[in-house]
């Protein structure tokens, strides 16, 4: 198996109307995802924030659950949270997972590039290979920027319903996909 992370950008995003922006770090997401990467066996959980205010809230959180009362509480959380690295841009992240890593993106929508089924990318990662970096994105995903720098962007989930509603939350984005990719068959 390769070696997997993931990664939840905050920047450089889209927002409603495709303007490229900043989004805010939502507590639930640190929580849902650093849980499921730790379930299907991601080596690391890495939110990306340029924002200093930002990166020292998600490490307060992350603090809470791992030496502060939360993790007496509530040790199931000690674990996923452990995994969490908070980092100011996805650069930073793919030095600490080294030189050779592959970038691999995630998004809902049409894109001008070619997208990788995600039975296939399953086959990739039970392959050799250099490391993997999964990124999900925020707001309204991510932007072209990082689908450009990226090896593969994986295939949507796609939605069943007659109407083609398809907008799920990141965190069940998350989960959903590492489970196609890592789950048990
Ligand atoms: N319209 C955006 C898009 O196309 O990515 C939706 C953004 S969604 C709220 C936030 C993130 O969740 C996306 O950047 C992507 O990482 C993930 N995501 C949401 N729905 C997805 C889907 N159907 N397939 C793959 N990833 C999805």
């Amino acid at each position: 198996l390769r070696r997997f992370s993931v990664a939840l950008a905050h920047h450089p995003v889209l927002d409603r109307q495709s303007a490229v922006v900043t989004t805010a770090i939502t507590n639930i997401d640190l929580h849902d995802i650093a849980r499921s990467a730790r379930c299907f066996g991601a080596e690391r959980f890495f939110v990306t924030h340029p924002v200093a205010a930002q990166r020292q809230l998600a490490e307060r959180v992350k603090e809470h659950w791992t030496e502060g009362s939360g993790a007496r509480r509530i040790p199931d959380r000690k674990p996923a949270m452990e995994n969490l690295h908070v980092v100011p841009d996805l650069d930073t992240a793919m030095r600490v997972l080294g030189s050779e890593v592959q970038l691999w993106t995630s998004s809902a929508g049409k894109l001008p590039i070619p997208r990788l089924p995600l039975a296939e990318a399953r086959d990739l990662l039970r392959g050799e290979g250099p490391p993997v970096l999964l990124v999900l994105g925020t707001g309204w995903g991510l932007a072209d920027a990082v689908h450009e720098r990226a090896s593969y962007c994986l295939a949507p989930i796609e939605s069943p319903s007659a109407d083609g509603y398809n907008h799920l939350s990141v965190r069940a984005a998350a989960a959903i996909l590492l489970d196609r990719l890592l789950g048990v068959r």
